[in-house]
């Protein structure tokens, strides 16, 4: 690792990526200097740059992570602050992608920079070696490109790409910092066109709209088929498109036919539509246009979702064609191609030419399958890589396929024969290089997987819902399994498996796993089941069990850690609530939201909450202000939007853990927990002491006046009723101490009385029906 570090940084260009690459770089807690040139009108000279940060600071999803961040952006103009780059480690060029004006920049920025200061341009097409001509061998030594991905804070890929003259420190600098500070995986990529993401990514697009247009497939049709069964995000192709903006696509189509060889396939499939240039002419580029390949249209105040028509260029109402049935539509590559008629020939047509493509690319655009594999993953959202795709549907009878269909065979698919491209070899999973022997995947320093602890053998103990992993050094795993990481009993009763065990032989726990979300709380499902059949037996024990189970977490002899991220919400809130420490992603939205289903926390949150806020230190005494501020949040079914947010919450507390990459998250946490191993004792239980009916009768005021002026509803109101019962201490005099046990027996009467309520339970029906809150 580089010895140098970088502690401030400017960005050059505060566009839509450099404002938002700035934007990260101030997530991670590091000042950044954003610069962009002079306003065409108007007084204030820094006004492009101050727009772009206000903005930033409207727009959604946020590409802040918290208000704090957003006072580490100093702004400025590069007639006039050119100069502070100076006191800058790490100078990022974000401006408009011409040569000639980034060429003008780079002089410039000779003059002022220090020698040793990396450079680098966030280019998507312009070789490096154009770049840097005429510029000082210095200059040379300190120049790479960091190509990240829009928006910068959600994209997790960022491509690399160093020169012959690059300095190996000042890449590793670079490197490391994107991949610890700003969260982002590192794929190396070569000086080639469009490194590679857009380089398979493009090829893809243009080959499934070419392939729609040929074979006289419908807009919804193609993204039927492309989409959820071939793993690419939901909106499929023609949604994509929408997305990423319809004009668009004729500039990637110029700037990679313009660098790309001659005879390079993408070459021969680059053509444009007549429609689609109309389109673009006429405003229809997509969402942010006048429509696109869909919209909705809201004329006579409907709302109708339709598409574009590709043969006569109309609007009409969208359809669901329910093409793609049986195995093709979980996933199975090789049943979608091999499918009859439209499926197959579409499903054929869009994957064959572009896995063989992406196949082709290897070495030239990036050293390994893995590179581009994780590119597309991580830079275009897909679920499988075009290699794991390739073993999927067999390398075999992929390329038997090309060859039936002539299309080209590369190299490397001709070389695998009839093995895969992954293979698992002593509990480690090794891909093929293009050597033609088999390799580790090496894990940079730092990054500890489940995924691959899984390989080496068995969990623990397992059942339905959750599984206990050894992940070394005395420390294991608890995973959540079941559908989307719903919290059940099987759960609470794999905990209180876990503890005697960990206590046994173990040093400490971790709660951690690797699905889209961390949890997002109890299953519903399960419990409308039970209301729907009035089991009040039933739901009452799994209320206590779980209580039972989180607070022998809390109290248990050794350190536990949890380590959220995405959503951890209701159930998924409360287990990080009762752990020692929280290590969590920097992308983790966590929250207390059971109001939005007529109930209220009922697993220890209501205590846990009012226990953090008494303990912060930024907050006055007195039992009110801890009290009104958990209710505040929990009625309101608050989620923080980072794990920022959740320490301004109080869902964090100030000394938990933030870790930006998420691939970090696991070893951050297991050396949290380790960390806490020498001397720990488990918490003492707390004492409250509540305002009891007279607090309570506070918020009911706040309520009520909630309710007259037309934001809450009369269930809000009678959810919010309970909730004030529970955190004032139910009917206990002010002087009165409650304790902890007492608090989950409030918390356990008052969710019972709540999921006996019809309103309530049509709440939880709704939720299950549509995902979103009733307000009845
Ligand atoms: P943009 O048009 O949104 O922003 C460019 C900014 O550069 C503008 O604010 C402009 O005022 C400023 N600018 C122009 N000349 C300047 C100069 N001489 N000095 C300082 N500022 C100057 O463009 P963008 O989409 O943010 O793209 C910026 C770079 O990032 C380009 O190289 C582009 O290829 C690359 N890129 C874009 C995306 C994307 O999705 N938009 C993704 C990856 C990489």
């Amino acid at each position: 690792m580089s010895e140098k570090s970088i502690k401030k940084v400017c960005v050059i260009g505060a566009g839509t990526m450099g404002a938002g690459i700035a934007a990260q770089i101030a997530n991670a807690g590091v000042p950044v200097l954003l610069l962009d040139i002079l306003p065409k009108e108007g007084d204030n000279r820094n006004a492009v740059a101050e727009g772009a940060v206000a903005k930033m600071l409207k727009t959604q999803p946020a590409p802040f992570m918290g208000k704090r961040a957003a006072k580490l952006v100093e702004t400025g103009n590069i007639e006039d602050d050119l100069g502070k780059v100076a006191e800058c480690d790490w100078v990022v060029e974000a401006i408009i992608e011409r040569l000639d004006i980034k060429q003008d920049l780079y002089a410039k920025l000779e003059e002022v920079r220090t020698p040793g200061t990396a450079v680098s341009s966030n280019t998507s097409t312009i070789p490096l070696a154009q770049l840097t001509d005429g510029r000082s061998d210095q200059f040379k030594q300190d120049f790479l490109i960091t190509h990240f991905f829009n928006p910068p804070r959600y994209m997790r890929l960022i491509e690399i790409v160093a020169g012959p003259q690059s300095n190996a420190d000042t890449v590793d600098m670079v490197s490391d910092f994107v991949d610890r500070k700003l969260g982002k995986t590192v794929v190396d990529a070569e000086d080639s066109p469009g490194f590679i993401a857009n380089r398979v990514g493009t090829f893809w697009i243009q080959q499934a709209v070419n392939s729609a247009f040929d074979l006289g497939i419908t807009v919804e049709e193609a993204d039927e088929i492309g989409g959820r069964p071939m793993g690419v995000p939901k909106t499929g192709l023609f949604g994509l498109i929408d997305l990423i903006g319809i004009d668009l696509m004729p500039h990637l189509m110029k700037s990679l036919t313009s660098t790309l060889p001659a005879d390079d396939w993408y070459q021969k499939i680059a053509r444009s539509e007549p429609l689609i240039e109309a389109m673009i002419k006429d405003g229809y580029t997509g969402r942010k246009g006048l429509g696109g390949f869909y919209r909705i249209n809201r004329d006579g105040g409907g709302k109708v979702k339709e598409a574009k028509d590709l043969k006569s260029g109309e609007y009409r109402a969208a359809a669901r064609p329910g093409l793609v049935r049986g195995p093709a539509a979980k996933g199975d590559l090789k049943a979608l191609i091999s499918a009859k008629g439209k499926v197959g020939d579409y499903a054929w047509a869009v994957l064959g030419p572009t896995l063989s493509y992406a196949a082709s690319i290897v070495p030239e655009a990036t050293a390994t399958i893995v590179g581009v594999d994780d590119a597309m993953k991580l830079g275009y959202n897909w679920k499988r890589g075009p290699f794991e795709m390739i073993d999927a549907i067999g390398a075999a009878h992929l390329v038997e396929r090309l060859k039936e269909s002539d299309y080209p065979v590369p190299a490397i698919l001709e070389q695998i024969g009839d093995r895969t491209f992954y293979r698992v070899q002593d509990g480690k999973r090794q891909y093929f290089g293009t050597d033609g022997e088999y390799h580790d995947v090496v894990r940079p320093e730092g990054v500890l997987l489940l995924e691959d602890i899984k390989l080496t053998g068995e969990p623990l103990i397992k059942n339905g819902s959750a599984a206990l992993w050894d992940l070394g050094d005395g420390v294991v795993a608890l995973e959540f399994t079941g559908k989307m990481n719903a919290l059940d009993e099987q759960v609470m009763r794999l905990i209180q498996k876990a503890i005697p065990l960990v206590k046994k032989d173990y040093k400490a726990l971790v709660v951690y796993n690797e699905g889209s979300n961390f949890s997002a709380g109890a299953n519903l499902g399960l419990a409308l089941f039970a209301l729907n059949i009035a089991a009040w037996g039933e739901v009452e024990k799994s209320v206590k069990g779980g209580q039972a189970a989180y607070k022998a977490l809390k109290y248990a002899p050794f350190p536990v850690v949890s380590a959220p991220f995405g959503l951890a919400l209701g159930g998924g809130c409360e287990v990080c609530l009762n752990s020692d420490a929280i290590q969590a992603h920097a992308e983790t939205y966590i929250g207390l939201v059971e109001t939005g289903v007529g109930i209220i926390p009922g697993w220890g949150g209501c205590g846990e909450m009012i226990s953090r806020w008494e303990e912060n230190p930024r907050h006055p005494n007195g039992p009110m202000p801890a009290v009104s501020k958990s209710f505040e949040l929990i009625s309101t079914a608050t989620v923080a939007k980072s794990a920022a947010e959740a320490k301004d919450h109080g869902f964090l507390r100030r000394d938990d853990g933030i870790t930006m990459n998420r691939d970090r998250l696991l070893y951050d946490a297991k050396q949290r927990a380790l960390a806490m191993v020498d001397g720990y004792e488990a918490p003492e239980k707390p004492e409250y002491r509540l305002p009891g009916p007279t607090g309570a009768a506070a918020l009911k005021l706040a309520v009520d006046s909630f309710r007259k002026q037309g934001l809450a509803t009369e269930h809000d109101e009678t959810v919010a009723h309970e909730l004030a019962y529970v955190l004032t201490g139910g009917d206990t005099d002010m002087i009165d101490v409650v304790t902890e046990d007492q608090m989950l027996k409030f918390e356990a009467e008052a969710f019972m009385r709540l999921v006996r309520n019809p309103k309530s339970q049509a709440r939880v029906e709704h939720m299950l029906e549509t995902g979103k809150p009733l307000r009845n």
